[in-house]
């Protein structure tokens, strides 16, 4: 009775990224086997840690980071595009493999908004997957053709963030 669905997380507020790894989560408590592709970031945040920890005891969670960090800098965007291209390579493989039941793309929607990648080259990899297969696509303004092929959509609004008053990232809540 399985349906796989296309779930986005967007918005401009904070907690896409947390409420995927809830998910993620949620689901390897049910024995479902989730693979987690992170783009763009690169450094070792507190989800990742746990879940690697917890990975085993509960169903199985893969993780991939497949970021270089993000700069401006022109030879740094080369690395950024290298490394998102690998990732997309990988993410391809996986959603092909049929090997997991929900596969997460964190911050997957700036490879859409830096061109890297259009809706027509990601769509069909999406709407082909295998149909018992959820996919959950994170990262903000996704554009319309990705909102319109998804099941779910929610949007993270912000109405405050700390950020705006001079406070920096807090560990265990940033990261
Ligand atoms: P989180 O990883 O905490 O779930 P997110 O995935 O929704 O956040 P991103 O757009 O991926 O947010 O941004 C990553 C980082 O930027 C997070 O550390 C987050 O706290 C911070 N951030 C998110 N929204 C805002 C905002 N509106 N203003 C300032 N910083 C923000
Ligand atoms: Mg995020």
């Amino acid at each position: 009775m399985t349906q796989g669905l296309f779930i986005i997380y967007t918005g401009h507020g904070k907690g896409k990224t947390c409420a995927a790894f809830g998910q993620a989560l949620r689901a390897a408590g049910q024995g479902l086997r989730v693979c987690i592709i992170q783009f763009v970031k690169s450094r070792a945040c507190g989800e990742l840690t746990a879940l690697e920890q917890l990975s085993g005891s509960t169903g199985s969670v893969e993780i991939h980071q497949v970021g270089s960090g993000f700069s401006w800098r022109d030879k740094e965007m080369t690395r950024f595009k290298e490394s998102a291209l690998a990732g997309w390579q990988l993410a391809r493989d996986k959603i092909g493999s049929g090997d997991c039941d929900l596969v997460i793309l964190d911050e997957f929607t700036y490879l859409l908004h830096f061109h890297i990648l259009s809706p027509g080259d990601v769509l069909p990899v999406f709407t082909q997957r295998p149909e018992k297969m959820h996919l959950l696509v994170t990262g903000r303004d996704p554009g319309e053709e990705l909102l319109d092929a998804a099941d779910l959509v929610t949007e993270m609004r912000e109405i405050r963030h700390p950020f705006k008053k001079g406070v920096a990232a807090q560990k265990g809540i940033e990261w």
